[in-house]
């Protein structure tokens, strides 16, 4: 499609999106002051966060579990933090997918493995949120809600991790390889998201306090997720940290929220 046509038809869909879904100012503000990390940016780019949640709004569908009440301040909580990802690369990122369904609090899923010599193990998992290939986004409200409130210890956050997993499998593989252009940008992050991963899995085996969640020992997919919840919501520690991962990071979301606060 040509370029000034496909640039005319989003404007109009993010037209009609912005009179259908319109974030009132007292409920932006409300959501600003409850994650504070989405203000690590220019006014420009948090008008534009802005606009892009209520165009994520108009084309995704929420859905309560279990008598859920889905409030504004809970669909626009959600939309600014997943927005926020994709604030420079474009919410088409986001069209494989268009359900998210959110619980009042963590579910627990029974899970079965078979071990090495074939024994199978029964376990529950509690889960705050998860993503399927394609398939809907699941979320604990508690969880998401209480993210914005730490101010200690790594970084959590709920939704962009399980958002950081949406682009992660844009090409159909959970690795902590999300999409990009060329086969020398793939073979650069693979070598430093390797290196920083083992970085992190030693200091976490030296008992070190980390800027990124620990969590992220448990592969590379988890790494690319948690390190993503260090950038956008404690940038400095990650930056003070692990700056070959913050740069990684910075050059793939095309943002810079440490130079902002
Ligand atoms: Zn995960």
């Amino acid at each position: 499609m040509l370029a000034w046509l496909r640039q005319a038809l989003q404007q109009r869909r993010e037209n009609r999106a912005l009179q259908r879904r319109p974030i009132p100012e007292a409920l932006w503000q409300l959501t600003l002051r409850r994650f504070p990390f989405l203000r690590y940016r220019s006014e420009a780019d948090l008008q534009a966060l802005r606009r892009m949640c209520s165009v994520f709004l108009d084309s995704k569908e929420f859905h309560g579990a279990g008598g859920f009440e889905l409030r504004n301040d809970v669909v626009v909580a959600v939309a600014a933090q997943a927005c926020l990802l994709v604030l420079k690369l474009g919410l088409s990122c986001y069209d494989r997918f268009v359900g998210i369904v959110l619980h009042a609090d963590a579910v627990i899923a029974p899970r079965e493995q078979l071990d090495d010599v074939g024994v199978l193990h029964r376990y529950d998992e509690v889960l705050a949120g998860e993503t399927m290939s394609g398939g809907p986004v699941m979320l604990s409200w508690n969880d998401v809600y209480s993210a914005g409130a730490l101010e200690n210890g790594p970084a959590y956050n709920v939704v962009i991790h399980e958002f950081a997993h949406v682009l992660d499998m844009r090409d159909g593989m959970a690795d902590g390889l999300p999409l990009l252009p060329d086969p020398q940008s793939q073979h650069r992050w693979r070598k430093v998201l390797e290196s920083e991963f083992k970085r992190l899995c030693r200091w976490v085996d030296q008992g070190m306090s980390t800027a990124i969640d620990p969590y992220g020992c448990e592969g590379l997919e988890e790494f690319f997720a948690v390190a993503s919840e260090a950038f956008f919501v404690t940038p400095l520690a990650l930056k003070g940290q692990q700056p070959a991962m913050y740069r990684l990071l910075a050059s793939y979301y095309l943002q810079d929220p440490a130079e902002n606060i």
